[in-house]
């Protein structure tokens, strides 16, 4: 018989949290066919014994001295129109990520059909002509017939559907026949392959949006076994009263909830951590609840007074007015300009920013938590982004995992594999099993790490030696291969 790959001499972390395995891997049509541990032959394929001295493969690769581990999923991106802009993908799979989420934070490219001019932070996606895809299924067709490197999955923005069934007036209550629409909207999203709602409730477009418009949008989810994804209301000093309001919806709709990037935001919230994840923790026992992180004391989104306020350095990531002040400083450009910070912020806008605002205690305390997944929230159309773009996950394994022993290298892979595909639904990923789909990588476990820095952010990182996407070979030789195998993945309620 011959098979595509074998790849050999390697040890399996599986993507379950359990130990490592020597075992060898053999892959067959965009899946994993044979996973056998060469001491004693085993086979864990029941359909051909010996197989070991029985096959030939198209390709070997040596995995001597590394790790094989289930492709990386990124559960926290803005890739929507990246997979589009840049096929390649390399920000992420140089990092070995195999799947993508996007649509997180209330934005989505798709559904969207309104054609004014589109409110913060719906702008984080493009200029209004990205929006071109009136349905899921419009994204989906795109994506098939262009398809990335990466696998992708797509959440339904609540601030687009918000945005259009009020036709642009986002500044108050949804009034109930809105809240009908946009339900009516996001049913047709989900059945379109869909895998859930997120929300942005912190910025302008969503913040007005009540705990019951939520609820109502939130409660239609599980019939379609969806997900419901929220950067909460508050972050800051309210970061406690948000992970309640996030709490409610998640046990009034009943539905599977993750609390995006969880952080304290301003140094007088840093310790609340401890608080909001006792909360989570007792909510757990009766609601699916997680939540997602990006290993950095430094958020990054769109260049906001109110988020300015509590930062204690803002470095700017692009200005459509002024691009060549990307990766500076904003009190140094105030300085320069001669204005105040209010009057900078004014010049430079629309722009994007890095806003160094978190404790290292939190963020420790955070990622470790049992029900952390890790998630890039990187922003790929910045001139000067914020390095969790290129450095997220081989940050957490070699930096919290083999420097700072905050977890195994075991647990850190489940938190970026296992758990994820779990609690999004993506079926046959995210584990190393016969009959999975073939999305791995192989590392270095002794040189991983991230080396994408806030002065130089777009560096990849080292110690990534291959990633397979369905089977195909998509990065070797630290580069990206030409090959574009990835596919997009309905929620499972798709028909
Ligand atoms: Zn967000």
């Amino acid at each position: 018989m011959e098979y595509d790959i074998h790849i050999k001499n390697g040890e399996i972390i599986d993507g379950t949290g359990a130990p490592k395995f020597k075992s060898d891997i053999v892959i067959d049509k965009g899946k994993i066919i044979g996973i056998f541990p060469p001491e004693n032959g085993d086979i864990r394929d029941n359909s051909e014994k010996h197989f070991l001295s029985n096959f030939k493969a198209k390709q070997t690769f040596d995995a001597k001295n590394k790790i094989i581990s289930p492709g990386f999923i990124d559960v926290h991106t803005h890739d929507d129109d990246n997979v589009f802009l840049d096929p390649t993908m390399s920000s992420k799979i140089s990092q070995g990520v195999t799947t993508c989420i996007a649509g997180n934070c209330g934005i989505s490219l798709a559904p969207f059909s309104y054609k004014g001019n589109v409110p913060d932070p719906i702008a984080l996606l493009g200029k209004e002509n990205v929006f071109r895809f009136p349905r899921v299924k419009d994204y989906k067709n795109e994506f098939e017939n262009n398809p990335s490197t990466v696998n992708l999955a797509l959440l339904t923005g609540h601030s687009m559907l918000r945005v259009e069934a009020m036709n642009g007036e986002f500044k108050r209550e949804a009034r109930p026949k809105e809240i009908t629409q946009m339900v009516k909207r996001l049913t047709t999203a989900l059945e379109d392959g869909s895998i859930g709602l997120s929300t942005g409730l912190a910025y302008p477009a969503a913040n007005d949006a009540p705990t019951s418009e939520i609820i109502e949008l939130a409660k239609i989810l599980p019939e379609f076994d969806g997900i419901f994804t929220t950067h909460m209301r508050n972050e800051a000093i309210d970061v406690i009263k948000s992970v309640n309001e996030t709490i409610k919806i998640s046990s009034t709709a009943k539905v599977r909830t993750v609390i995006s990037h969880h952080k304290c935001a301003g140094r007088d919230n840093w310790g609340k951590s401890k608080t909001t994840l006792k909360l989570i923790e007792e909510a757990k026992k009766d609601n699916f609840l997680d939540l997602d992180c990006y290993p950095y004391t430094a958020s990054s989104t769109m260049l906001l007074k109110s988020f300015v306020k509590r930062a204690d350095r803002v470095l700017v990531t692009w200005s459509d007015n002024y691009p060549d002040v990307s990766g500076q400083d904003l009190n140094d450009l105030a300085k320069k300009f001669g204005l105040s910070i209010d009057k900078t912020i004014d010049k430079l806008y629309p722009a994007g920013a890095i806003y160094f605002q978190m404790d290292d205690q939190d963020l420790n305390r955070i990622l470790q938590f049992p029900g952390t997944m890790v998630g890039s929230d990187g922003i790929p159309g910045d001139r000067h982004p914020h390095p969790r773009l290129w450095g997220t996950f081989p940050r957490v394994l070699g930096k919290y995992s083999r420097e700072m022993k905050l977890f195994p290298l075991e647990e850190a892979v489940y938190k970026m594999t296992g758990k994820s595909a779990g609690v999004f639904g993506l079926e046959a990923r995210g584990t190393i099993d016969v009959n999975n789909y073939a999305d791995l990588v192989i590392f270095n476990p002794d040189t991983i790490i991230d080396k994408a820095s806030y002065e130089t952010p777009k560096l990849h990182a080292d110690g990534i030696e291959n990633v397979f996407v369905n089977g195909e070979v998509v990065w070797a030789e630290d580069s990206p291969t030409t090959n574009r195998p990835g596919m997009f993945l309905p929620g499972k309620k798709f028909n």
